[in-house]
């Protein structure tokens, strides 16, 4: 899609002269530019976003989610300046539109934002190594350690998210249905999951008991979504805050086990590949502990190795729905994508329960 970037960067409060805008990044989701000005022969970049609205419905919300958030580190990066002016640590910076929205919508309906770029530091896409697991791990718990004071509920942006008994139920239904009679073919992946039906609720029946405590989740903790500084190697900078919500912090660390351990890719069909990588775990855990380890009370810390059991078998669980009600929501390939999707998830739950003493252990040593 072409835009008139001129044009377009006109409407937000950026001062001086255009001089040229760049598809930016490996972003699935929304369509990401950088774009130049030059300020007096200085250059300075900005990123513009159209965000994808088939996929977020309500951008204004998510923008204020995103406002408030950002503000709220931003608030705490600059008191660390003031004590240790050599901080690299930053922040998303929306750059408001010349109405003083935080976007800014064109005659046809796209939803742009910008924000300032941030320099010197990049996203990786794979995650290869350890160093990169607990880099990444760290950043998601700093960000959600400097969430954890946010006044406020944010505006719960994808309702249900996480919620897995109520996934467990949609694949009930499904099954009941059975729309393509696909269920006998499936028999073995139903049952493994239905085997581990009762696991669903845990986390969410502690919350409700009050054992477990809502807090920021970020739900989208890939690797990709956290700038690595180029001159430290540390993570700087979280982005990607368009599913930012209020979420118990297991779904993130979860979802990195989930992601980040396995070296197979997620719809790979050599399931001999799927395997819960134990020293990526501890990366993981290590790196999550580092910035979490001070606001999560002792349940909270034991229920970490759980949870990427939990939420790996929660998309398995989608992808089977999915699957049975044909193949409706997760874009497919070809035709038993989204089949090959979950024995993915399913294979690496195994793996994880094969693995789940050691798993406990590190976490009881770490706590
Ligand atoms: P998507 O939701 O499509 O993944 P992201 O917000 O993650 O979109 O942005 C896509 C990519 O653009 C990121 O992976 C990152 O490389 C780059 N990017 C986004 N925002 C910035 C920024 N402020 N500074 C530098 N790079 C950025
Ligand atoms: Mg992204
Ligand atoms: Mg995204």
């Amino acid at each position: 899609m072409k835009f008139d970037f001129r044009q377009l960067t006109s409407h937000f409060q950026l001062y001086g002269n255009f001089v040229v805008a760049v598809p930016y990044g490996t972003g699935h989701i929304n369509d990401t530019f950088q774009v130049t000005f030059d300020q007096g022969g200085t250059l300075l970049h900005y990123i513009i976003q159209r965000v994808n609205t088939n996929v977020f419905k309500a951008p204004e919300e998510l923008m204020d989610n995103f406002l408030r958030v950002t503000r709220h580190i931003g608030a705490k990066i600059r008191d660390e300046r003031a004590v240790n002016p050599a901080t690299r640590r930053r922040t998303l910076e929306v750059v408001n539109s010349i109405y003083g929205k935080p976007y800014w919508r064109d005659p046809a309906g796209n939803f742009f934002r910008c924000y300032v770029f941030v320099e010197n530091a990049r996203s990786y896409d794979i995650l290869e190594t350890k160093a990169q697991a607990y880099q990444a791990a760290a950043a998601f718990s700093n960000f959600q350690a400097d969430l954890a004071d946010l006044p406020q509920r944010l505006n719960e942006t994808i309702p249900d998210f996480h919620n897995t008994p109520s996934r467990l139920a949609n694949l009930e239904k499904a099954a009941k249905e059975d729309k393509l009679g696909r269920l006998k073919s499936v028999s073995r992946e139903f049952d493994f999951i239905m085997a581990r039906g009762k696991e669903c609720g845990v986390l969410i029946d502690l919350q409700k008991e009050g054992e477990l405590v809502e807090r920021v989740t970020h739900n989208d903790t890939k690797l990709n979504n956290v700038l690595i500084d180029d001159l430290t190697g540390s993570g700087c900078c979280v982005i990607d805050l368009d599913t930012v919500m209020p979420g118990l912090p297991h779904y993130d660390f979860g979802d990195m086990v989930r992601t980040g351990t396995s070296p197979a890719a997620e719809d790979e069909t050599d399931l001999g590949k799927v395997t819960m990588r134990f020293p990526m775990y501890e990366a993981l855990l290590r790196g999550y502990l580092s910035g979490a380890g001070g606001f999560l009370n002792a349940t909270e810390k034991s229920l970490l190795p759980f949870s990427g059991k939990l939420i790996t078998l929660e998309i398995g669980i989608r992808f089977l729905t999915d699957y049975l009600e044909g193949d409706v929501y997760f874009k497919i390939r070809r035709p038993d994508h989204n089949l090959d999707r979950c024995r993915t998830q399913l294979k690496l739950v195994a793996s994880i329960e094969e693995q789940y003493d050691a798993m406990r252990k590190l976490a009881d040593e770490l706590a």
